[in-house]
């Protein structure tokens, strides 16, 4: 199963949620069966990771969105853990703080994105900018409503600049997202995780699909391509997150660079 051509967003189309299914377990007949996949898949990642630290030459930045109880945490839990502290960094984007909404909404993204040779994994991202922003006019529509191409701009930019990108929607349904919230309410362990806001914002699940579709719709591009995670399960959607991960380190060739000395010549006593 080719889950980055199943899953990408075509490009040029206008992106549906309805058209796409968050219960989709193409091509996997079980959990565990995923899971040995998703196991093989990160110790994959790790030897690519490898090889892109010491090639010290490309970075790649991978964006995580998705609504409230999506599984951002989950699955940067269960599929990055395993990848080295030293070259992986991730970052979760909160709501700005007085400096940061004191310069464009892009300085605080791009001061932490990927240096080469990293792997920089955003938890939220830029993309809350025309998200939250717009769903609560947080700013004014026509201060919103040009980002979409300053977004494009912006991924273009650190593309051509070495970074290869990928975004990846965790796509879960309406009633998904009920269940794991009654479940925040009924653990104590999850209870850190839940607040008044998370029951207003499901209120207003049908402005985020409309942020989203457009946010997905007009930042798809070449150099920053949209993938369309299914998330109800939670074993799938590491599998496929793994897996696209997998396959794009891969499709980045990273090289162990030359030596640097003439090694004959060193001597260890
Ligand atoms: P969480 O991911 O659950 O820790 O929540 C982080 C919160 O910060 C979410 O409610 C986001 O919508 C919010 N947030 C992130 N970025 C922004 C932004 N640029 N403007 C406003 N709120 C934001
Ligand atoms: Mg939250």
């Amino acid at each position: 199963m080719d889950f980055l051509k199943r899953y990408r967003l075509p490009l040029k189309r206008k992106c549906r949620l309805e058209e796409w299914d968050a219960n989709d377990s193409a091509g996997v007949k079980n959990r565990e069966q995923a899971e040995r996949q998703t196991a093989k898949n990160i110790a994959a990642m790790r030897a690519l990771e490898y090889r892109l630290y010491a090639e010290n030459r490309q970075a790649l930045l991978i964006v995580l969105q998705g609504m409230d109880a999506a599984g951002k945490d989950g699955a940067i839990r269960h599929v990055m853990a395993a990848l080295n502290p030293q070259s992986c960094k991730v970052t979760s984007f909160k709501q700005p703080s007085a400096l940061e909404l004191s310069h464009d909404f892009l300085w605080r993204i791009h001061r932490v994105a990927p240096a080469t040779g990293e792997i920089g994994i955003f938890n939220r991202s830029h993309y809350e900018d025309v998200l939250v922003v717009r769903v609560h006019d947080l700013v004014p529509r026509g201060v919103w409503s040009r980002r979409y191409d300053q977004i494009n701009r912006f991924e273009q930019h650190l593309a051509e600049n070495g970074t290869r990108i990928i975004k990846c929607f965790l796509y879960i349904d309406k009633e998904e997202q009920k269940q794991r919230l009654l479940r925040r309410l009924e653990d104590p362990a999850r209870h850190w995780k839940i607040t008044e806001a998370d029951a207003r914002e499901r209120e207003r699940w049908d402005d985020y699909v409309a942020a989203y579709e457009e946010a997905l719709s007009r930042c798809n591009t070449k150099a920053a391509p949209w993938f369309i995670v299914p998330a109800n399960r939670k074993w799938y959607r590491n599998l496929v997150l793994s897996q696209i991960v997998r396959k794009t380190l891969t499709d980045m060739k990273p090289q162990l660079p030359k030596p640097v000395a003439n090694l004959d010549q060193i001597l260890i006593t």
